[in-house]
């Protein structure tokens, strides 16, 4: 079995006591152990500070998209190695584990090439000069510099590969060190990432730490400039914003966490159209992709009412036809979720769904999944529940049902009842729309605007071109209002606004541009 070490204050450490054991969950397996007990987080927190904090700020934009280049580029060079774990440690087959790896170097990557384009500077500005007296002698603008603290990144179990790499990628470029949490059931990708990176010898010493396992006291030691970005479930959130260290001392906190997300189809949408076939492609990855298990899947489904039983059986047609099991087997299509505990709350979870409505396939009952032992595994068949009255069900919006889980409803067609319904769900992540009538979409689009955090349209025109609602990526924001936290990553630049400070300068325009390589008329 493997020990996993957290990497903190320079060094790969093990801790103490009682270990976590990490499992396999298409059999169950042990695969690896860690404890982070009696690690000294103090001290890692004052290496970030003191070693990784002033290492980063003296490198300049471009020296620090180099450092990202060089992390995607390393792991890429291990991806088999990596998608191997992220399948025996996260249930993932195939085309999960590169969804998330992939995703990791993918977005690394795209933000290596996004700080190379700012150049040889330290210090970005934000806006332009405004003039503070008659004849512009006097200017004031405003700049960002990296926050002068450390990004505690706290991840969810189900992208220990993505969650580092998006994080990262915008912490670093920032000019902040950081040190990474990954969910303890999944901490092997990632502490196998961190080992590579560190036997590459090209991180910044401080740079990059790991805790790999339950986080002790390391929020206990957060301070005035520090950053804590936080993904995973809205109670632990809550938890982690509330906490009397993070208010007393004004700790910056992000928060990305469950999301109800919706797909509706418009009225008037053609059964063997192109716009037809994407929503059920989409419907269907989005609910199976990671089993289930990712903030972006489709929880809820409008369709109008009198589409809603067609459309049922079509899902439920392509549903049936989903191979669940050991993803070691090639023909698996949908593996198990990630531990004993997310199985238990997703079988509650269908049983309260199913309660508001009916189930149409799946269900709670037990699974033994393909190439799998008999009665091992973490498996959940593909479920669809119909509710036939979205207003009175609740439980529909306000409970994630974290797998391949997703409850259709009917409406009566307008954009206006669409948006209402979408807007139940208190904030989402993303909710997408499919049809091609430009006049409903476009009234659609406005009201989500304001419940999602992003919108995904699709139509004829993208159906041979489009990714599916649940892939985020770089340069796009990711982070929903309201119940999905309220938080914002990602969005290109915009992502390394989190790390950043933006403080306002007065002065002589010609020394601001000699100061700072931001002039005038930068
Ligand atoms: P979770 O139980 O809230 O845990 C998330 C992270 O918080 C883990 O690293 C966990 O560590 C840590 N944690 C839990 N309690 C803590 C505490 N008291 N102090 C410090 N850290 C603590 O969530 P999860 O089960 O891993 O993830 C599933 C949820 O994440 C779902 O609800 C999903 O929607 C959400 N999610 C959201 C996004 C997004 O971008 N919006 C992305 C992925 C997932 P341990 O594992 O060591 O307990």
């Amino acid at each position: 079995m493997i020990t996993l070490e957290s990497f903190v204050s320079g060094r790969w450490q093990e801790g103490a006591g009682e270990p976590s054991i990490l499992v396999d969950p298409s059999t169950e397996e042990p695969l690896a152990r860690t404890s982070t007990e009696g690690l000294d987080f103090g001290a890692a927190m004052r290496w970030a500070r003191e070693r990784g904090g002033p290492a980063l700020r003296a490198m300049t934009l471009a020296e620090r998209a180099a450092l990202l280049g060089a992390m995607s580029k390393t792991l890429r060079d291990h991806r088999d190695e990596l998608l191997d774990l992220a399948m025996r440690n996260g249930g993932n087959t195939t085309g999960d584990a590169k969804f998330d790896v992939d995703g990791a170097t993918g977005t690394l990557g795209g933000y290596a090439h996004l700080g190379q384009s700012l150049g040889e500077r330290r210090v970005l500005p934000d806006g332009e000069p405004e003039a503070l007296s008659r004849g512009g002698g006097w200017v004031g603008r405003h700049l960002l510099v990296p926050k002068p603290g450390v990004a505690v990144l706290v991840n969810a179990f189900n992208f220990p590969a993505w969650g580092f790499g998006e994080k990262a990628a915008c912490a670093l470029l920032a000019g902040m060190p950081v040190i990474v949490k990954p969910a303890t059931s999944t901490a092997l990708v990632t502490w196998r990432m961190i080992r590579i990176l560190d036997e590459a010898g090209i991180l910044p010493e401080g740079a990059v730490q790991l805790v790999a396992g339950p986080s002790g006291d390391l929020l206990d030691h957060l301070d005035a400039q520090d950053v804590l970005s936080f993904t995973g479930s809205a109670d632990t959130g809550l938890k982690l914003r509330s906490a009397p260290r993070v208010l007393e001392r004004n700790v910056t906190v992000n928060v990305e966490a469950d999301s109800l997300n919706s797909a509706v189809l418009a009225p008037g949408t053609a059964a063997g159209s192109e716009t037809y076939g994407l929503f059920l492609k989409d419907v269907i990855r989005e609910m199976t992709q990671k089993a289930g298990q990712k903030c972006t899947a489709v929880r809820r489904i409008f369709v109008p009412e009198a589409e809603l039983e067609r459309v049922a059986a079509d899902l439920v047609e392509r549903l049936e036809a989903v191979v669940v099991g050991n993803p070691a087997d090639p023909e698996v299509q949908m593996g198990p979720l990630t531990t004993a505990g997310q199985l238990r709350d997703a079988r509650a979870g269908i049983e309260a769904l199913a309660a508001a409505g009916r189930v149409l396939t799946g269900g709670p009952e037990p699974l033994t999944g393909r190439a799998a032992p008999e009665g091992k595994g973490y498996f959940v068949r593909p479920t669809l529940v119909r509710a036939d009255d979205p207003r009175a069900a609740a439980v529909v919006h306000e409970r994630e049902v974290f797998g391949p889980v997703a409850t259709i409803m009917p409406y009566g067609g307008s954009a206006e009842e669409a948006a209402e319904l979408v807007a139940l769900g208190g904030g989402s992540l993303v909710a997408s729309v499919y049809g091609d009538d430009a006049a409903w979409l476009a009234e659609v689009l406005e009201e989500l605007a304001g419940w999602n955090g992003r919108i995904y349209i699709g139509s004829t025109g993208v159906a041979g071109a489009a990714l599916g609602s649940g892939m985020v990526l770089p340069m796009l924001l990711h982070g929903g209002p309201g119940r999905a936290g309220n938080g914002a990553e990602l969005a290109g630049l915009a992502g390394l606004r989190l790390y950043q400070r933006r403080a306002a300068v007065q002065g002589d325009p010609a020394l601001l541009e000699r100061l700072f390589g931001v002039g005038a008329e930068d």
